[in-house]
Protein backbone atom coordinates (compact mmCIF):
# COMPACT_ATOMS: atom_id res chain seq x y z
CA UNK A 1 0.00 0.00 0.00
CA UNK A 2 1.46 3.15 -0.65
CA UNK A 3 1.66 5.71 2.00
CA UNK A 4 2.64 9.07 1.67
CA UNK A 5 5.62 10.60 3.53
CA UNK A 6 4.60 12.79 6.52
CA UNK A 7 7.39 15.68 7.21
CA UNK A 8 6.72 18.70 9.55
CA UNK A 9 7.92 20.46 6.53
CA UNK A 10 8.16 24.08 7.00
CA UNK A 11 7.11 26.76 3.98
CA UNK A 12 10.70 27.62 1.88
CA UNK A 13 10.05 31.08 2.94
CA UNK A 14 10.69 30.21 6.80
CA UNK A 15 13.64 27.78 5.89
CA UNK A 16 15.25 31.21 4.64
CA UNK A 17 18.34 32.53 6.40
CA UNK A 18 19.15 36.02 5.66
CA UNK A 19 22.86 36.42 3.27
CA UNK A 20 22.16 32.25 2.44
CA UNK A 21 22.47 31.31 -1.19
CA UNK A 22 21.99 28.43 -3.45
CA UNK A 23 24.56 29.99 -6.01
CA UNK A 24 27.59 32.82 -6.62
CA UNK A 25 27.07 34.51 -9.26
CA UNK A 26 31.17 35.31 -10.12
CA UNK A 27 32.86 38.22 -10.68
CA UNK A 28 33.15 39.62 -13.65
CA UNK A 29 36.25 38.62 -15.70
CA UNK A 30 38.22 41.90 -16.16
CA UNK A 31 39.07 40.86 -19.71
CA UNK A 32 35.25 41.01 -20.36
CA UNK A 33 34.83 44.21 -18.02
CA UNK A 34 37.16 45.79 -20.22
CA UNK A 35 35.14 45.04 -23.50
CA UNK A 36 31.37 45.64 -22.05
CA UNK A 37 31.91 47.84 -19.28
CA UNK A 38 30.43 48.52 -16.61
CA UNK A 39 26.42 47.66 -16.62
CA UNK A 40 24.51 50.09 -15.38
CA UNK A 41 20.82 49.50 -14.82
CA UNK A 42 18.81 52.36 -15.64
CA UNK A 43 17.68 53.96 -12.34
CA UNK A 44 14.24 53.84 -13.30
CA UNK A 45 14.22 50.30 -14.01
CA UNK A 46 15.66 49.53 -10.45
CA UNK A 47 13.78 48.27 -7.91
CA UNK A 48 13.98 50.09 -4.60
CA UNK A 49 14.68 46.63 -2.85
CA UNK A 50 15.35 43.38 -3.20
CA UNK A 51 12.43 41.40 -4.15
CA UNK A 52 11.41 39.47 -0.74
CA UNK A 53 12.87 36.15 -1.68
CA UNK A 54 13.50 33.32 0.10
CA UNK A 55 17.42 33.01 0.82
CA UNK A 56 17.99 29.07 1.32
CA UNK A 57 21.40 27.30 -0.18
CA UNK A 58 21.25 25.38 -3.18
CA UNK A 59 20.90 21.17 -0.81
CA UNK A 60 17.71 22.53 1.17
CA UNK A 61 15.75 23.70 -1.85
CA UNK A 62 16.46 20.31 -3.15
CA UNK A 63 15.58 18.58 0.14
CA UNK A 64 12.64 20.58 0.51
CA UNK A 65 10.82 20.15 -2.41
CA UNK A 66 12.00 16.19 -2.76
CA UNK A 67 10.16 15.97 0.60
CA UNK A 68 7.26 18.07 -0.62
CA UNK A 69 6.91 15.45 -3.69
CA UNK A 70 6.96 12.70 -0.87
CA UNK A 71 4.08 13.85 0.69
CA UNK A 72 2.27 14.04 -2.74
CA UNK A 73 0.56 11.74 -4.57
CA UNK A 74 0.08 11.94 -8.53
CA UNK A 75 -0.60 9.67 -11.79
CA UNK A 76 3.15 8.35 -11.00
CA UNK A 77 2.18 7.01 -7.60
CA UNK A 78 -0.97 5.25 -8.54
CA UNK A 79 -4.70 5.67 -10.15
CA UNK A 80 -6.17 9.09 -10.09
CA UNK A 81 -9.68 8.75 -10.96
CA UNK A 82 -10.97 12.19 -10.64
CA UNK A 83 -13.78 11.73 -12.89
CA UNK A 84 -14.13 14.90 -16.00
CA UNK A 85 -10.79 15.61 -15.24
CA UNK A 86 -9.44 12.86 -17.13
CA UNK A 87 -6.25 12.24 -15.41
CA UNK A 88 -4.52 9.97 -17.54
CA UNK A 89 -0.16 8.84 -17.69
CA UNK A 90 1.36 11.36 -19.10
CA UNK A 91 4.31 9.89 -21.61
CA UNK A 92 7.42 10.16 -21.56
CA UNK A 93 8.20 10.15 -24.55
CA UNK A 94 5.71 13.47 -25.19
CA UNK A 95 7.54 14.95 -22.18
CA UNK A 96 10.95 14.83 -23.61
CA UNK A 97 9.86 16.59 -26.79
CA UNK A 98 7.44 18.99 -25.65
CA UNK A 99 10.59 20.44 -23.00
CA UNK A 100 12.87 20.12 -26.20
CA UNK A 101 14.75 23.39 -26.87
CA UNK A 102 14.36 23.47 -30.32
CA UNK A 103 10.68 24.39 -28.78
CA UNK A 104 10.87 25.72 -25.85
CA UNK A 105 13.38 28.57 -27.15
CA UNK A 106 11.68 29.72 -29.57
CA UNK A 107 10.34 33.24 -29.66
CA UNK A 108 7.02 33.96 -30.94
CA UNK A 109 8.33 36.98 -32.48
CA UNK A 110 10.63 34.91 -34.82
CA UNK A 111 10.10 35.35 -38.55
CA UNK A 112 8.06 32.54 -39.54
CA UNK A 113 10.72 31.48 -42.21
CA UNK A 114 12.96 30.36 -39.16
CA UNK A 115 10.16 28.52 -37.32
CA UNK A 116 8.88 26.44 -39.82
CA UNK A 117 9.39 23.61 -37.43
CA UNK A 118 6.83 24.81 -34.66
CA UNK A 119 4.07 26.11 -37.46
CA UNK A 120 4.02 22.10 -39.49
CA UNK A 121 3.29 20.62 -35.53
CA UNK A 122 0.70 23.27 -34.99
CA UNK A 123 -0.44 22.55 -38.37
CA UNK A 124 -0.95 18.88 -38.05
CA UNK A 125 -2.40 18.87 -34.85
CA UNK A 126 -5.23 21.32 -35.87
CA UNK A 127 -5.72 19.18 -39.22
CA UNK A 128 -5.73 15.63 -36.48
CA UNK A 129 -8.43 17.85 -34.01
CA UNK A 130 -10.39 18.56 -36.99
CA UNK A 131 -10.25 14.82 -38.42
CA UNK A 132 -11.08 13.60 -34.68
CA UNK A 133 -13.79 16.28 -34.21
CA UNK A 134 -15.50 16.38 -37.22
CA UNK A 135 -14.86 20.15 -37.56
CA UNK A 136 -13.98 22.62 -40.35
CA UNK A 137 -11.45 24.74 -38.73
CA UNK A 138 -9.83 24.29 -35.47
CA UNK A 139 -7.80 27.40 -33.20
CA UNK A 140 -5.23 26.10 -30.56
CA UNK A 141 -5.50 29.78 -29.28
CA UNK A 142 -7.39 29.12 -26.15
CA UNK A 143 -5.84 28.26 -22.55
CA UNK A 144 -7.93 26.16 -21.44
CA UNK A 145 -11.42 23.92 -21.35
CA UNK A 146 -12.95 27.23 -19.72
CA UNK A 147 -11.41 29.71 -21.97
CA UNK A 148 -12.43 28.05 -25.00
CA UNK A 149 -16.31 27.88 -24.00
CA UNK A 150 -15.90 31.46 -23.63
CA UNK A 151 -14.64 31.88 -26.87
CA UNK A 152 -16.80 29.42 -28.37
CA UNK A 153 -19.76 31.92 -26.67
CA UNK A 154 -18.16 35.06 -27.74
CA UNK A 155 -18.51 33.63 -30.89
CA UNK A 156 -21.53 32.68 -30.79
CA UNK A 157 -22.50 36.23 -29.49
CA UNK A 158 -20.73 37.64 -32.36
CA UNK A 159 -22.55 35.51 -34.89
CA UNK A 160 -25.72 36.31 -33.51
CA UNK A 161 -24.59 40.27 -33.76
CA UNK A 162 -23.57 40.18 -37.04
CA UNK A 163 -27.13 38.66 -38.32
CA UNK A 164 -28.54 41.79 -36.59
CA UNK A 165 -29.87 39.29 -33.68
CA UNK A 166 -28.80 39.75 -30.91
CA UNK A 167 -31.32 42.36 -29.55
CA UNK A 168 -33.30 39.06 -29.34
CA UNK A 169 -30.93 36.11 -29.15
CA UNK A 170 -30.50 36.43 -25.01
CA UNK A 171 -30.33 33.13 -23.65
CA UNK A 172 -28.01 29.75 -23.82
CA UNK A 173 -29.56 26.83 -22.57
CA UNK A 174 -27.33 24.75 -20.35
CA UNK A 175 -28.75 20.75 -19.31
CA UNK A 176 -28.16 20.24 -14.97
CA UNK A 177 -25.50 17.62 -15.53
CA UNK A 178 -23.27 20.18 -17.19
CA UNK A 179 -19.54 20.73 -15.94
CA UNK A 180 -20.04 24.58 -13.48
CA UNK A 181 -18.11 26.19 -16.53
CA UNK A 182 -20.46 26.21 -18.91
CA UNK A 183 -23.18 28.11 -17.37
CA UNK A 184 -20.14 30.46 -16.17
CA UNK A 185 -19.32 31.18 -19.92
CA UNK A 186 -22.38 31.66 -20.99
CA UNK A 187 -23.12 33.97 -18.57
CA UNK A 188 -19.78 36.08 -18.93
CA UNK A 189 -20.42 36.03 -22.88
CA UNK A 190 -23.49 38.50 -21.49
CA UNK A 191 -26.06 35.79 -22.05
CA UNK A 192 -28.55 34.53 -19.85
CA UNK A 193 -28.59 30.63 -18.90
CA UNK A 194 -31.54 28.81 -18.85
CA UNK A 195 -31.42 25.15 -17.38
CA UNK A 196 -32.75 22.54 -18.74
CA UNK A 197 -33.59 18.89 -16.06
CA UNK A 198 -32.07 15.47 -17.23
CA UNK A 199 -34.73 12.78 -17.45
CA UNK A 200 -34.76 9.77 -15.13
CA UNK A 201 -32.24 8.33 -17.85
CA UNK A 202 -29.78 11.12 -17.64
CA UNK A 203 -30.90 12.07 -21.62
CA UNK A 204 -32.15 15.68 -21.70
CA UNK A 205 -35.51 16.34 -21.19
CA UNK A 206 -36.88 16.66 -24.27
CA UNK A 207 -40.76 18.36 -23.20
CA UNK A 208 -38.53 20.68 -21.34
CA UNK A 209 -36.48 21.50 -23.63
CA UNK A 210 -39.19 22.07 -26.43
CA UNK A 211 -40.78 24.86 -23.59
CA UNK A 212 -37.58 26.34 -23.24
CA UNK A 213 -36.41 27.08 -27.27
CA UNK A 214 -37.42 29.92 -29.00
CA UNK A 215 -36.83 33.05 -30.50
CA UNK A 216 -34.75 34.42 -27.94
CA UNK A 217 -32.79 30.96 -27.87
CA UNK A 218 -28.77 32.08 -28.97
CA UNK A 219 -27.46 28.06 -28.41
CA UNK A 220 -27.17 25.04 -26.29
CA UNK A 221 -24.01 23.72 -24.42
CA UNK A 222 -23.99 20.31 -24.20
CA UNK A 223 -21.24 17.50 -23.09
CA UNK A 224 -21.79 14.57 -24.80
CA UNK A 225 -21.07 12.21 -23.03
CA UNK A 226 -22.60 14.03 -20.28
CA UNK A 227 -20.74 14.01 -16.92
CA UNK A 228 -22.79 11.06 -16.08
CA UNK A 229 -20.89 9.45 -18.65
CA UNK A 230 -23.97 9.08 -20.70
CA UNK A 231 -24.27 9.27 -24.37
CA UNK A 232 -27.32 12.05 -25.35
CA UNK A 233 -29.72 9.48 -27.16
CA UNK A 234 -31.94 12.57 -28.45
CA UNK A 235 -28.77 14.29 -29.59
CA UNK A 236 -30.43 14.30 -33.50
CA UNK A 237 -33.56 15.59 -32.16
CA UNK A 238 -32.29 18.20 -29.98
CA UNK A 239 -29.68 19.15 -32.59
CA UNK A 240 -32.51 20.15 -35.41
CA UNK A 241 -34.72 21.71 -32.39
CA UNK A 242 -31.91 24.67 -31.67
CA UNK A 243 -30.94 24.83 -35.56
CA UNK A 244 -35.01 25.40 -36.11
CA UNK A 245 -34.53 28.72 -34.17
CA UNK A 246 -30.91 29.50 -35.95
CA UNK A 247 -29.05 28.78 -32.35
CA UNK A 248 -25.56 27.14 -32.12
CA UNK A 249 -24.88 23.97 -31.18
CA UNK A 250 -21.37 24.25 -28.66
CA UNK A 251 -20.26 20.70 -27.83
CA UNK A 252 -18.12 20.67 -24.50
CA UNK A 253 -15.43 18.02 -25.10
CA UNK A 254 -13.44 18.28 -22.49
CA UNK A 255 -13.16 14.75 -22.54
CA UNK A 256 -13.19 12.85 -25.25
CA UNK A 257 -11.72 9.86 -24.50
CA UNK A 258 -15.41 8.12 -23.99
CA UNK A 259 -16.33 8.71 -28.26
CA UNK A 260 -12.65 9.52 -29.85
CA UNK A 261 -12.51 7.21 -32.85
CA UNK A 262 -16.14 6.30 -33.49
CA UNK A 263 -18.74 9.33 -33.06
CA UNK A 264 -17.70 13.25 -33.88
CA UNK A 265 -19.26 16.21 -32.54
CA UNK A 266 -19.36 18.01 -35.88
CA UNK A 267 -21.05 14.40 -37.62
CA UNK A 268 -23.56 14.92 -34.30
CA UNK A 269 -24.37 18.53 -35.60
CA UNK A 270 -22.49 20.68 -33.19
CA UNK A 271 -21.31 23.92 -34.80
CA UNK A 272 -18.53 24.61 -31.94
CA UNK A 273 -16.66 22.51 -29.81
CA UNK A 274 -13.73 22.54 -27.56
CA UNK A 275 -11.15 20.16 -26.79
CA UNK A 276 -9.14 19.67 -23.70
CA UNK A 277 -5.70 18.79 -25.11
CA UNK A 278 -4.93 18.13 -20.90
CA UNK A 279 -6.88 15.75 -20.76
CA UNK A 280 -7.66 13.45 -23.71
CA UNK A 281 -4.50 13.96 -25.25
CA UNK A 282 -2.89 13.29 -22.22
CA UNK A 283 -0.34 16.49 -20.84
CA UNK A 284 -0.60 17.31 -17.49
CA UNK A 285 -2.67 19.44 -15.43
CA UNK A 286 -3.93 20.42 -11.80
CA UNK A 287 -0.93 21.32 -10.50
CA UNK A 288 0.82 19.83 -13.41
CA UNK A 289 1.01 22.45 -16.22
CA UNK A 290 -0.75 25.04 -18.08
CA UNK A 291 -3.49 23.69 -20.37
CA UNK A 292 -4.82 23.95 -23.95
CA UNK A 293 -8.57 24.27 -24.98
CA UNK A 294 -8.64 24.53 -29.07
CA UNK A 295 -11.93 25.22 -30.23
CA UNK A 296 -12.93 23.91 -34.16
CA UNK A 297 -15.79 24.85 -35.88
CA UNK A 298 -18.50 23.45 -38.45
CA UNK A 299 -18.21 26.27 -40.67
CA UNK A 300 -20.95 27.84 -42.03
CA UNK A 301 -22.20 31.50 -43.81
CA UNK A 302 -22.91 34.22 -41.46
CA UNK A 303 -23.44 36.80 -43.70
CA UNK A 304 -23.80 36.14 -47.24
CA UNK A 305 -23.76 39.65 -48.24
CA UNK A 306 -20.29 40.57 -46.89
CA UNK A 307 -18.84 37.09 -47.47
CA UNK A 308 -18.05 36.35 -44.00
CA UNK A 309 -18.19 32.59 -43.27
CA UNK A 310 -17.93 31.39 -39.20
CA UNK A 311 -14.37 30.52 -39.69
CA UNK A 312 -13.47 34.08 -39.90
CA UNK A 313 -15.22 34.75 -36.55
CA UNK A 314 -12.70 32.45 -34.72
CA UNK A 315 -10.02 34.36 -31.97
CA UNK A 316 -6.38 34.24 -31.97
CA UNK A 317 -3.57 33.15 -34.87
CA UNK A 318 -4.15 29.94 -37.27
CA UNK A 319 -1.28 28.57 -38.89
CA UNK A 320 -2.05 27.46 -42.98
CA UNK A 321 -0.14 26.03 -45.34
CA UNK A 322 0.91 28.14 -48.39
CA UNK A 323 1.20 25.98 -51.23
CA UNK A 324 2.58 28.40 -53.79
CA UNK A 325 5.82 29.16 -51.42
CA UNK A 326 5.56 25.88 -49.53
CA UNK A 327 5.86 26.97 -46.16
CA UNK A 328 3.58 27.27 -43.24
CA UNK A 329 1.95 30.92 -42.41
CA UNK A 330 0.65 32.28 -39.27
CA UNK A 331 -2.61 33.94 -40.03
CA UNK A 332 -3.88 36.67 -37.87
CA UNK A 333 -7.41 37.21 -36.35
CA UNK A 334 -9.01 39.02 -38.89
CA UNK A 335 -11.38 41.93 -38.78
CA UNK A 336 -14.55 40.08 -37.78
CA UNK A 337 -12.65 38.02 -35.18
CA UNK A 338 -13.73 38.01 -31.77
CA UNK A 339 -10.17 38.89 -31.02
CA UNK A 340 -7.43 37.62 -28.90
CA UNK A 341 -8.08 36.43 -25.54
CA UNK A 342 -4.58 35.79 -24.78
CA UNK A 343 -1.07 36.26 -26.63
CA UNK A 344 -0.16 34.37 -29.72
CA UNK A 345 -0.49 30.31 -29.66
CA UNK A 346 -1.69 29.94 -26.40
CA UNK A 347 0.61 27.62 -24.23
CA UNK A 348 2.60 25.64 -27.15
CA UNK A 349 4.04 22.84 -24.37
CA UNK A 350 0.73 21.25 -24.01
CA UNK A 351 -0.16 21.49 -27.66
CA UNK A 352 3.39 19.55 -28.53
CA UNK A 353 2.81 17.03 -25.81
CA UNK A 354 -1.25 16.24 -27.27
CA UNK A 355 0.29 16.33 -31.16
CA UNK A 356 2.92 13.19 -29.89
CA UNK A 357 0.68 11.58 -27.91
CA UNK A 358 -1.73 11.45 -30.79
CA UNK A 359 1.24 10.34 -33.46
CA UNK A 360 2.78 8.04 -31.06
CA UNK A 361 -1.05 6.44 -30.47
CA UNK A 362 -2.42 6.78 -34.66
CA UNK A 363 -5.76 6.61 -35.52
CA UNK A 364 -6.06 2.64 -34.34
CA UNK A 365 -4.38 3.96 -30.74
CA UNK A 366 -6.96 6.85 -30.41
CA UNK A 367 -9.50 4.06 -30.87
CA UNK A 368 -7.85 1.61 -28.97
CA UNK A 369 -7.91 4.44 -25.88
CA UNK A 370 -11.92 4.87 -25.89
CA UNK A 371 -12.01 1.20 -26.20
CA UNK A 372 -10.18 1.01 -22.94
CA UNK A 373 -11.32 3.87 -21.12
CA UNK A 374 -14.98 2.77 -21.68
CA UNK A 375 -14.52 -0.74 -20.91
CA UNK A 376 -12.72 0.10 -17.07
CA UNK A 377 -15.51 2.21 -16.46
CA UNK A 378 -18.08 -0.33 -17.35
CA UNK A 379 -16.21 -3.12 -15.43
CA UNK A 380 -15.56 -0.66 -12.42
CA UNK A 381 -19.50 0.18 -12.55
CA UNK A 382 -20.20 -3.80 -12.82
CA UNK A 383 -17.49 -4.59 -9.87
CA UNK A 384 -19.56 -1.35 -7.34
CA UNK A 385 -23.45 -1.41 -8.85
CA UNK A 386 -24.32 -4.26 -6.21
CA UNK A 387 -22.29 -3.11 -3.28
CA UNK A 388 -24.36 -2.38 -0.12
CA UNK A 389 -25.02 1.39 -0.14
CA UNK A 390 -23.90 2.46 -3.17
CA UNK A 391 -26.27 2.96 -6.17
CA UNK A 392 -25.78 3.94 -9.57
CA UNK A 393 -28.33 6.86 -10.80
CA UNK A 394 -29.82 7.84 -13.61
CA UNK A 395 -30.15 4.68 -16.14
CA UNK A 396 -28.08 2.08 -13.70
CA UNK A 397 -28.70 -0.73 -16.70
CA UNK A 398 -27.32 1.78 -19.36
CA UNK A 399 -23.59 1.49 -20.71
CA UNK A 400 -21.26 4.27 -19.56
CA UNK A 401 -18.92 5.98 -21.86
CA UNK A 402 -15.42 7.60 -20.02
CA UNK A 403 -16.61 7.69 -16.35
CA UNK A 404 -19.19 6.54 -13.75
CA UNK A 405 -21.61 8.52 -10.77
CA UNK A 406 -21.41 6.23 -7.97
CA UNK A 407 -23.90 7.74 -5.12
CA UNK A 408 -23.21 7.01 -1.49
CA UNK A 409 -26.65 8.92 -0.86
CA UNK A 410 -27.96 5.31 0.21
CA UNK A 411 -25.10 4.59 2.73
CA UNK A 412 -25.19 7.91 4.19
CA UNK A 413 -28.73 7.58 5.14
CA UNK A 414 -28.56 4.37 6.12
CA UNK A 415 -24.95 5.07 8.48
CA UNK A 416 -24.36 8.56 8.26
CA UNK A 417 -20.81 7.50 6.10
CA UNK A 418 -21.11 10.29 3.21
CA UNK A 419 -18.95 10.24 0.14
CA UNK A 420 -16.57 12.43 1.99
CA UNK A 421 -15.66 10.21 4.39
CA UNK A 422 -15.31 6.96 1.00
CA UNK A 423 -13.38 9.51 -0.14
CA UNK A 424 -10.96 9.76 2.61
CA UNK A 425 -11.05 6.04 3.05
CA UNK A 426 -9.56 5.49 -0.43
CA UNK A 427 -6.56 8.01 0.58
CA UNK A 428 -6.56 6.10 3.41
CA UNK A 429 -5.62 2.49 1.54
CA UNK A 430 -3.18 4.90 -1.00
CA UNK A 431 -5.49 5.21 -3.24
CA UNK A 432 -6.87 9.07 -4.85
CA UNK A 433 -10.08 9.81 -4.49
CA UNK A 434 -12.48 10.25 -7.36
CA UNK A 435 -14.40 13.81 -7.45
CA UNK A 436 -16.84 14.28 -5.54
CA UNK A 437 -20.49 16.02 -5.23
CA UNK A 438 -20.31 16.59 -8.78
CA UNK A 439 -22.51 16.54 -11.21
CA UNK A 440 -24.84 18.40 -8.57
CA UNK A 441 -27.52 16.61 -10.03
CA UNK A 442 -26.26 13.49 -7.62
CA UNK A 443 -26.09 13.35 -4.19
CA UNK A 444 -23.33 12.28 -2.52
CA UNK A 445 -21.79 12.02 -5.70
CA UNK A 446 -18.36 9.83 -6.67
CA UNK A 447 -17.40 10.17 -9.85
CA UNK A 448 -14.80 7.93 -11.42
CA UNK A 449 -12.93 7.63 -14.22
CA UNK A 450 -10.58 5.79 -14.34
CA UNK A 451 -9.30 6.58 -18.36
CA UNK A 452 -7.19 3.96 -20.56
CA UNK A 453 -4.32 3.74 -17.63
CA UNK A 454 -5.19 1.76 -15.35
CA UNK A 455 -4.73 -2.05 -15.08
CA UNK A 456 -7.52 -4.37 -14.68
CA UNK A 457 -5.59 -5.06 -10.86
CA UNK A 458 -5.80 -1.78 -10.01
CA UNK A 459 -9.63 -1.29 -10.80
CA UNK A 460 -10.24 -4.41 -8.85
CA UNK A 461 -8.12 -3.18 -5.87
CA UNK A 462 -10.36 -0.25 -5.97
CA UNK A 463 -13.51 -1.85 -6.13
CA UNK A 464 -12.48 -4.04 -3.10
CA UNK A 465 -11.43 -0.94 -1.24
CA UNK A 466 -14.31 0.66 -1.94
CA UNK A 467 -16.17 -2.21 -0.66
CA UNK A 468 -14.14 -2.48 2.61
CA UNK A 469 -15.61 1.09 2.94
CA UNK A 470 -18.97 -0.16 2.83
CA UNK A 471 -18.67 -2.99 5.63
CA UNK A 472 -16.95 -0.68 7.71
CA UNK A 473 -19.95 2.16 7.17
CA UNK A 474 -22.46 -0.95 8.34
CA UNK A 475 -20.84 -2.03 11.29
CA UNK A 476 -18.64 0.71 12.67
CA UNK A 477 -19.97 4.19 10.71
CA UNK A 478 -17.49 6.04 13.75
CA UNK A 479 -14.64 4.97 12.06
CA UNK A 480 -14.82 6.29 8.72
CA UNK A 481 -15.27 10.04 10.20
CA UNK A 482 -11.46 9.55 11.70
CA UNK A 483 -10.19 9.33 7.83
CA UNK A 484 -7.67 9.69 6.87
CA UNK A 485 -4.95 8.64 8.92
CA UNK A 486 -2.16 7.48 6.74
CA UNK A 487 -1.86 10.36 4.54
CA UNK A 488 0.58 13.51 5.61
CA UNK A 489 -2.35 16.18 6.00
CA UNK A 490 -5.36 14.35 8.11
CA UNK A 491 -8.96 15.59 7.00
CA UNK A 492 -9.01 19.62 6.60
CA UNK A 493 -11.43 21.67 7.82
CA UNK A 494 -13.17 22.16 4.15
CA UNK A 495 -14.62 25.45 5.55
CA UNK A 496 -11.45 27.45 6.60
CA UNK A 497 -9.67 26.16 3.40
CA UNK A 498 -12.37 27.59 0.92
CA UNK A 499 -13.31 30.11 2.92
CA UNK A 500 -12.27 33.91 1.35
CA UNK A 501 -11.70 35.21 5.15
CA UNK A 502 -9.15 32.15 5.85
CA UNK A 503 -7.64 30.97 2.80
CA UNK A 504 -4.02 32.27 2.84
CA UNK A 505 -2.58 30.92 -1.24
CA UNK A 506 0.45 32.83 -0.56
CA UNK A 507 3.20 33.75 1.83
CA UNK A 508 2.38 37.31 1.63
CA UNK A 509 -1.66 36.73 2.62
CA UNK A 510 -0.88 34.31 5.00
CA UNK A 511 1.40 36.98 6.87
CA UNK A 512 -1.11 39.57 6.50
CA UNK A 513 -3.70 37.51 7.55
CA UNK A 514 -2.27 35.28 10.85
CA UNK A 515 1.16 37.73 11.49
CA UNK A 516 4.95 35.57 11.60
CA UNK A 517 6.18 32.58 13.08
CA UNK A 518 2.82 31.05 13.59
CA UNK A 519 2.59 27.48 12.87
CA UNK A 520 1.34 26.87 9.24
CA UNK A 521 -0.17 24.14 9.04
C1 LIG B 1 -12.48 20.06 -17.19
C2 LIG B 1 -13.74 20.38 -17.85
C3 LIG B 1 -14.00 21.68 -18.30
C4 LIG B 1 -13.08 22.86 -18.04
O1 LIG B 1 -11.76 22.71 -18.47
P1 LIG B 1 -10.59 23.57 -17.82
O2 LIG B 1 -9.40 23.29 -18.68
O3 LIG B 1 -10.44 23.10 -16.43
O4 LIG B 1 -11.00 25.01 -17.89
C5 LIG B 1 -15.19 21.89 -18.95
N1 LIG B 1 -16.08 20.90 -19.13
C6 LIG B 1 -15.86 19.65 -18.71
C7 LIG B 1 -16.89 18.59 -18.96
C8 LIG B 1 -14.69 19.34 -18.05
O5 LIG B 1 -14.47 18.10 -17.61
Amino acid sequence: MFRQARWDEPLIFELSRPGRRGFIVPEVNPTIKKVVGNIKIPAKLRREKPPDLPEVSEVEVIRHYTRLTQMSYGVDNGPVPLGSCTMKYNPRIAFEIAFDPRITMLHPLQDERTVQGILEILYYLQEWLKHITGMDYCCLHPAAGAHGELAGMLLTRKYHEIKGQLEKKREIIVPDSAHGTNPASASMAGFKVVEVPSDENGNIDLEALKAVVGESTAGLMITNPSTLGLFEENIEEIRDLIHGVDGLLYYDGANLNGIMGYARPGDMGFDIAHINIHKTFSSPHGGGGPGAGPICIKDRVVDPDNDIWLHDLLPGYRVVYDKEENMYRVEGPGKNSIGLLRTFFGNIIPLVWGYVYILALGPQGLRLVTEQAVLNTNYFMELIKDVRGYTIPYGPNRRRKHEVVVSAEKMKEETGVTAEDVAKGLLDAGFHAPTIYFPLIVREALMTEFTESETIENIEKYAERMKEISCIAYTDPSKPKEWPRNTSVRRIDNVKANHPKTLAPTWRIYLRKYGGGGNHV
